[in-house]
């Protein structure tokens, strides 16, 4: 029998009323295995209705309260990250190895939530004039909402939630329709820690459900993460809106290699970083650019390593890269394999066409090296998040900065090299959020920040860190006097005030 995926609202499943539905597929066997509700635009309303409420109580709960409730739902998260990663493998399909460390991550930001009374401490100036002190607070918003895309259904909601509702906040998640078991599983969690019914509440859907989150008048931010396009347009819609926004969109991460570096080394994090999770990361690396005469050398110990990945069902434990999302999507990255040659580059590897014996029906696609790619290819444009590794040729380091540069997209990208001073002058040159030295995935630990340049990220806050918790509260200033018996009577004053 198909299981059906049902919201989270106000703390209990509710059957989606709207009769429309949309397949779960497992991607290692094609077959339809789980229905997901998509809400309607009254379905939406009533999960900002019950955060709406929930805020109400959980604004003023103390950080004590908080934060005992934040430190159950991490143990039960580490009880359970197995069970977590076999529905991330089940509905996305990367292997279990992988889905445990995108849960080890999302953990991370457990952690840092945990200690918010840390980052929620206030400032305090004493004596700015006589007798005043001035106090600056940061406060909740009010419902948040977190919008989140299918390559990591856990990782990526937990890099929202638990800061959002640390802070304060009460928060309705909207899932990517493609994978959306895990967040339900982690509003059961969340419930059985204690935390009080509406505070977090998950709504699955499509466009209808997002758009209203984007106007919904209760909605005070928006957090999204996802492709460029969608990027744009939630940071477009729902700042017209009022809201507060960060959008977190698409990449194309460059791994800059100088004739001096490791080429072992540079060989493995490439063959690492390109073809992990079937290049379905947003900080995967995607093109790798080859300074001087070390392309040759480095391009046959990329393909040595990338032929011997064994491809095959994440829930098998000898695989080591899975399928992809969906048969459609499959097929467009197959067609900037097809296309490779036509637009000028030489295809060493080409990955179409492969299959897994006994899973013939899976979104299978094996590994694809493209080398000598010009910067006029599609393969090279394009976001194509599959297992494609296009790599170019510049016969500088200062050529291969300027092609970085040129790229629209500033995710992450990364510097392999023996040189210090080269590499510290690529971290001041390079236009992109995350950089790597001789680290092929830069991605930052829970306690600093994450997010990327130019169109990899739309808004003026990165995710989590620092950065989240100040994207999660706004600021108050508050000024007081509590006179002296002794002092002078006070008189009407029309000047500016003065502080002496
Ligand atoms: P997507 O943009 O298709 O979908 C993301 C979310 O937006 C989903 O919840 C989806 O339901 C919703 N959505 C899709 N189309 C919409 C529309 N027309 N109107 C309103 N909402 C819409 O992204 P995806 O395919 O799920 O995820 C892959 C993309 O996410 C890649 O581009 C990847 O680089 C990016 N990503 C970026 C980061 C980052 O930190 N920058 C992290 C993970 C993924």
């Amino acid at each position: 029998m198909t299981k059906i995926v049902n919201h989270w609202i106000g703390g209990k499943t509710v059957e989606g009323t709207s009769g429309n539905f949309g397949p779960v597929t497992d991607p290692a066997t094609g077959q339809v295995t789980t229905k997901v509700a998509y809400a309607s635009t009254d379905e939406v309303d009533a999960a900002v209705a019950a955060a709406k409420d929930a805020f109400v109580t959980w604004g003023q709960s103390s950080l004590a309260q908080r934060t005992s409730i934040l430190f159950k739902f991490r143990a039960l998260l580490d009880q359970h990250r197995d069970e977590i990663a076999e529905l991330i493998t089940a509905e996305h399909g990367k292997v279990h190895s992988d889905a445990l460390g995108e849960v080890a991550r999302g953990l991370e930001i457990v952690d840092l939530a945990c200690g918010i009374n840390v980052q929620l401490k206030g400032e305090l100036s004493t004596q700015v004039a006589t007798r005043v002190d001035v106090a600056a607070i940061r406060q909740p918003l009010g419902v948040v909402a977190g919008i989140t895309p299918f390559n990591f259904p856990a990782m990526v909601p937990m890099w929202m939630f638990p800061l959002a509702i640390a802070c304060g906040n009460t928060f309705v998640l909207k899932p990517s329709e493609k994978d959306p078991s895990a967040s339900v599983r982690l509003a059961e969690l969340l419930a059985e820690a204690g935390l009080p019914d509406g505070v977090f509440n998950v709504v699955h859907g499509d466009k209808v459900a997002v758009d209203r989150l984007l106007e919904h008048p209760d909605v005070k931010a928006v957090s999204f993460v996802g492709s460029t396009p969608i990027a744009r347009y939630i940071h477009t819609t729902a700042s017209a809106n009022g809201k507060r926004v960060q959008a977190l969109g698409g990449a194309k991460n460059h791994m800059l290699v100088l004739p001096d570096a490791d080429l072992d080394a540079a060989a493995d994090a490439a063959v690492s970083a390109a073809y992990g999770s079937a290049g379905e990361r947003c900080m995967a690396i995607s093109a790798v650019v080859a300074v001087g005469s070390i392309g040759d050398e480095l391009v046959e110990k990329i393909r040595e390593r990338a032929e011997k990945i064994k491809i095959g069902p994440g829930n098998d434990p000898t695989s080591e890269m899975g399928p992809l999302i969906t048969a459609t999507h499959r097929d467009k990255v197959a067609s900037y394999v097809h296309n490779a040659a036509a637009e000028g580059c030489e295809v060493v590897l080409d990955g179409t066409g492969y299959t897994v014996e006994g899973y013939e029906n899976g979104h299978w696609i094996g590994i694809s090296l493209l080398d000598k790619v010009p910067t006029t290819a599609k393969a090279y444009q394009d976001e194509i998040f599959g297992p494609v590794l296009c790599v170019l040729r510049v016969d500088t380091y200062e050529e291969g900065v300027a092609l970085i540069n040129g790229s629209p997209f500033g995710n992450g990208t990364a510097i392999f090299t023996r040189d210090g001073g080269a590499a510290r002058r690529f971290q001041l040159e390079i236009e992109a959020g995350m950089v790597g030295v001789n680290v092929p995935i830069p991605v930052p630990v829970g306690y600093h920040s994450f997010g990327g340049w130019k169109d990899s990220l739309f808004g003026d806050h990165h995710i989590y860190g620092n950065d989240g918790t100040h994207f999660y509260t706004r600021g108050k200033v508050i000024t007081s006097r509590w006179p002296d018996p002794a002092d002078a009577p006070s008189g009407v004053d029309l000047g500016f005030p003065r502080n002496h």
